[in-house]
């Protein structure tokens, strides 16, 4: 059965066999508004009953929320099978929000440094509820969410299709309207679906988690590696920044592991003549196997990518929410 929330509005149009103005005035209500079916606006009763037949109107079971000291929220939303993933939301600016939000409940691919992947795979999300996430946490917000990332539990790029269509829907001007660039898609390095989406031309920000520079380095700490190596991968991100600009490269920094001199050439080499941002990014391991850098290794770190990737941007990005295991890494599908 086909959700509401699910669909942008030509994928509603198309589904429903209904004008897209139609389409557009349902997800208006549904997903613009945060309505009910029946309160769109100016659409003929029979199209209603026709939607309302074959569309479910399942929601969400907003199970718990825990509040950051640094003013990042995280939701805890119970599935209809039991199952139970968290989108996190993040303040910016004091004005507004953007949202991390989850497209697998757990994950495959075992990075060594996420709690998320110790829990392995239940299942994929489908599109409705990725997009609910963003409903209930938007219904519970005074500032509007104008961002969306999606860095919450699972590998999106697994779930290719339900992702790309939630993410259609989150920036429909009908449905969620926000900005197709401030929506982002992270992924560990599936090349396939990375060679697939640069193909298809979609617009969101393509984020890529590198987290090390040479091929053993990345294997130990993410298996990813041994299906889709680091050289595959780097081709397909070259693919990418050619033609569609810029790629942003998260790096989880692990004092020890991966921050030394070595690594910053590394890069330098690896990364030579192609567009990225860098994104470095400080671990949150609850288990204290690894740790963040220290400011001193970190202002080491930063000079010596400064010096190998003249003219890029490197921009520590903070993952906040720690307190309450809201950070990156941390989402287990527990309230606290
Ligand atoms: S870092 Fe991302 S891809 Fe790796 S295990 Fe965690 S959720 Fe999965």
């Amino acid at each position: 059965m086909l959700h509401l929330a699910g669909q942008d509005s030509r994928g509603l149009a198309h589904a429903l066999d209904i004008d897209l103005a139609d389409a557009r005035r349902i997800l208006g209500a549904v997903v613009g508004r945060g309505r009910t079916l029946r309160e769109a606006r100016n659409v003929r009763r029979e199209v209603l009953d026709r939607a309302e037949e074959r569309c479910s109107s399942r929601h969400l079971e907003r199970v718990a929320t825990a509040d950051g000291e640094d003013g990042f929220r995280k939701y805890l939303f119970q599935l209809c099978d039991g199952a139970r993933v968290e989108a996190v939301r993040i303040p910016l600016f004091d004005t507004h929000h953007t949202l991390c939000l989850s497209s697998q409940v757990g994950c495959a691919l075992g990075c060594a440094f996420c709690a998320t992947g110790r829990l392995g795979l239940t299942r994929n999300l489908e599109a409705w509820e990725i997009v609910e996430q963003f409903l209930e946490v938007r219904a519970d917000s005074t500032r509007p969410i104008t961002g969306a990332v999606f860095m919450g539990q699972g590998e999106p790029f697994h779930n290719y299709q339900a992702v790309l269509q939630a993410a259609y829907v989150l920036c429909d001007p009908a449905g969620g309207r926000v900005d197709q660039r401030r929506i982002s898609i992270s992924t560990a390095g599936v090349v396939p679906a990375i060679r697939r989406y640069t193909a298809e031309g979609h617009k969101f920000r393509l984020c890529v988690s590198l987290n090390a520079a040479t091929p053993e380095k990345r294997a130990a700490l993410m298996p990813i590696e041994r299906g889709h190596s680091l050289e595959e991968l780097v081709g397909a991100v070259r693919e990418h920044a050619a033609l569609r600009g810029r790629v942003t490269l998260e790096y989880v920094m692990m004092a020890s592991v991966n921050i030394g001199e070595e690594d910053a050439v590394a890069l330098g080499k690896l990364l030579h003549g192609m567009k990225v941002r860098l994104n470095p990014i400080d671990v949150n391991d609850a288990t204290g196997r690894f740790r963040p850098p220290s400011p001193e290794e970190w202002t080491r770190f930063r000079n010596a990518l400064a010096r190998e990737l003249p003219g890029q941007p490197i921009v520590r990005r903070y993952s906040g929410g720690k307190d309450k295991h809201a950070a990156c890494g941390m989402l287990v599908g527990s309230s606290t």
